[in-house]
């Protein structure tokens, strides 16, 4: 990669309260700017109206704000690039979508949610796995399997479709991550995940590609959840043309439950007496209320210093550090 500015972005999805692991990923994403002298950049990833709840946003930039991780480009501080909400930018993940089409790597889809249940249901008979590949496309409604008049009309008719990423049939991919080293994928194992939905709105994998791009990230660290999706990304970047452009990605190991046993919860963290939240976070829509270290008097230092603590060390006696040292 040529020499660029270094630049990272947290990204998250106002779906709730902001817990330990998505403050350790922030932290790590501010850590390394500042080290570089480079940008953090603030994301809103607002593209899942279903899942989306009132407040959060609002929420997490107190919470990123108490911890001291302030962001030089954010919605609520706009830089030469901002305001960055994923859903003030529909129109623009929509150009990108139609030109993955017209470049033959991208599909309309036109299944009804019925359809779709059919599918999954003869799929799981035949190969043990639910999914919308190169082996079930072939009887689904889709832009490849229709006659062209036929897309053009349903088109027309304004038929609710999506636009779905065309996975190659055996394809070996492969990125180097910043800690796993180098990661392959088989694309024969993977979908052809949607990029445009019904509503018009993005996914994540079709706005996470494009803003990254646009917004000239040149490092991503990341929850290791997004591992599975990568080579989604992978591909996207490919066939846009803008793979030399691509980020470095770090994905990080999840905080896990004492036993190791799945991802730590909001049950775990009752069950040995700490917040698992930075903050106190009710819920609007249960008004379940879920406590946070601030309000259990814990000082900012404390907390992001526990953070970065977490599966690391110094090698040095230290063990309190000011958030230069870090
Ligand atoms: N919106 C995603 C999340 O909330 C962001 C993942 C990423 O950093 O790419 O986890």
């Amino acid at each position: 990669m040529e020499n660029r500015k270094v630049r990272v972005r947290f990204a998250p999805s106002p779906t709730g309260g902001l817990h330990l692991g998505g403050v350790r990923t922030v932290l790590y994403n501010y850590l390394f700017a500042r080290h570089h002298g480079g940008d953090f950049v603030l994301r809103i990833e607002d593209t899942d109206q279903s899942r989306f709840v009132p407040g959060a946003e609002e929420y997490i930039m107190q919470c990123l704000d108490w911890c001291g991780l302030h962001p030089d480009e954010s919605p609520v501080k706009p830089g030469a690039y901002g305001p960055y909400r994923q859903s003030e930018r529909k129109a623009l993940y929509r150009q990108y979508a139609e030109q993955l089409v017209a470049q033959g790597n991208a599909y309309y889809a036109f299944d009804t949610p019925q359809e779709l249940e059919q599918m999954r249901e003869k799929h799981k008979t035949e190969h043990h796995q639910a999914q919308y590949d190169s082996r079930t496309r072939g009887f689904m409604r889709n832009s490849l399997t229709l006659e062209a008049t036929e897309v053009t009309s349903l088109l027309q008719a304004g038929t609710p479709h999506v636009i779905r990423i065309k996975m190659p049939e055996h394809e070996s991919l492969v990125f180097t991550d910043m800690i796993r080293g180098e990661v392959h994928f088989d694309t024969s194992v993977v979908d052809d995940k949607v990029l445009l939905k019904a509503d018009g709105m993005p996914t994540y994998h079709l706005a996470v590609v494009v803003d990254d791009y646009l917004m000239e990230i040149t490092h991503a660290f990341r929850g290791e959840e997004w591992l599975p999706s990568a080579p989604v990304h992978l591909l996207l970047w490919q066939y846009l043309g803008w793979s030399g452009k691509m980020p470095q990605w770090a994905h990080l190991p999840l905080i896990l439950k004492p036993d190791g046993n799945g991802k730590l919860s909001k049950r775990d963290g009752d069950r040995l007496g700490f917040p698992v939240f930075a903050m106190d976070w009710t819920d609007p829509r249960t008004q379940e209320q879920t406590v946070g270290f601030k309000e259990r008097g814990f000082l900012p230092e404390a907390f992001v210093n526990m953070l970065a603590m977490l599966g690391w060390n110094s090698g040095m006696e230290q063990e309190l550090f000011s958030m230069d040292e870090l």
